[in-house]
């Protein structure tokens, strides 16, 4: 079975055409399908809609949220409700076209376990949204840990054990795409240009973008917290520079007097001491961060050469 799970956040405008869309194209992926509805606390009619769609089509299912928890957690609730073969997210505003699940598809037949979709444009957004959009991709790739693919969001197509594995990523303000690329599943793209809006208006306040994109640095990244570390260490070697220069400058013109420039040079060493040790702390922190997210510590993607017995026991370890 193939899932679909759609976040919908006040999309009474757009839900019935996509729906429909979805549903027109399903006969093609020879499977059948379930289709998750996700309402994030809507105050419009979305809910009434999806109420209505369950109760025309088996195969859609309603999840709806108390209050408006935002797109990620909608995605995260979603996660826990859905049983297919292979979960596919899309937004509600058809901006994912399902045309393209086909090519999803194929690819994870192929045995690709995760196939994300990759944006080489886009359509119908505002310039401010496309030029942060660029920048955040670029700035996310160069400080996290994990390789995250550009351009990409949670568009994706994702095997049932991928989906078992973001099962276990309890934490708050979870960042999909990335952890979606930290299971290190076998993941391929398929390239699309992103379509403006079939309707209504974009949900992603502006607040809302810089809360995702501060999920996605902070939690992938612990450059923040080490920037303290490397700053101190600047700072020493600067202090040494100086201390040196003035020293040099002393011996060639003996008389000098380095009353001057001596309070200067303690307190750059005082200062590259201190962001010392707001570094170190940085370095605790961190470590207390991915203590408390409690991810899971590695993935395992297969074994050889045990025995049945080593293998059992281990499992029965795991279940224990
Ligand atoms: N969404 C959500 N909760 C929110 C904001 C958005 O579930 O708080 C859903 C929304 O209904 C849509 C998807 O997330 O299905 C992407 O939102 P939107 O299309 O507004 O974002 P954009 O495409 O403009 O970045
Ligand atoms: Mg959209």
């Amino acid at each position: 079975m193939i899932s679909l799970l759609i976040p919908c956040y006040n999309e009474q405008e757009v839900l019935l055409l996509t729906y429909e869309t979805v549903v027109a194209a399903a006969p093609r992926w020879g499977e059948p399908v379930e289709i998750v509805l996700v309402d994030d606390g809507s105050s419009d009619a979305t809910w009434e809609i999806i109420q209505s769609l369950c109760r025309r089509d088996p195969r859609v299912r309603g999840v709806r949220l108390a209050r408006n928890f935002g797109h990620q957690a909608a995605v995260g609730a979603g996660l826990d409700h859905v049983s297919g073969d292979a979960v596919i997210v899309l937004d509600a505003d058809l901006q994912d076209p399902p045309s393209l699940i086909d090519e999803m598809l194929a690819k994870w037949r192929q045995g690709h376990d995760v196939v994300y979709a990759q944006r080489t444009g886009r359509r119908g957004e505002s310039l401010f949204k496309k030029i942060t959009g660029h920048l955040f991709y670029r700035l996310l790739d160069r400080v996290n840990e994990v390789p995250i693919p550009r351009d990409t969001g949670d568009f994706a197509l994702m095997d049932a054990r991928v989906v078992a594995l973001l099962r276990q990523f309890r934490e708050h303000g979870p960042f999909w795409r990335g952890l979606r690329c930290w299971t290190g599943a076998k993941q391929t793209a398929v390239k699309f240009e992103r379509p403006a809006r079939a309707g209504g208006q974009t949900k992603y306040t502006f607040r809302k973008m810089a809360r995702l994109a501060a999920d996605g640095l902070l939690s992938f990244s612990s450059l923040p917290l080490r920037m303290p570390l490397y700053l101190g260490a600047a700072l020493m070697v600067i202090s040494i520079l100086a201390t040196a220069v003035c020293f040099g400058w002393w011996l060639l013109a003996p008389g000098a007097s380095i009353s001057a420039v001596a309070p200067w040079l303690l307190v750059l060493y005082l200062a590259s001491a201190q962001f010392f040790c707001l570094g170190v702390m940085g370095e605790y922190i961190h470590r207390i961060y991915a203590e408390v997210r409690d991810r899971p510590r590695w993935v395992v993607r297969s074994t050889i050469g045990f025995t049945d017995e080593a293998q059992s026991s281990a499992e029965s370890r795991k279940a224990a």
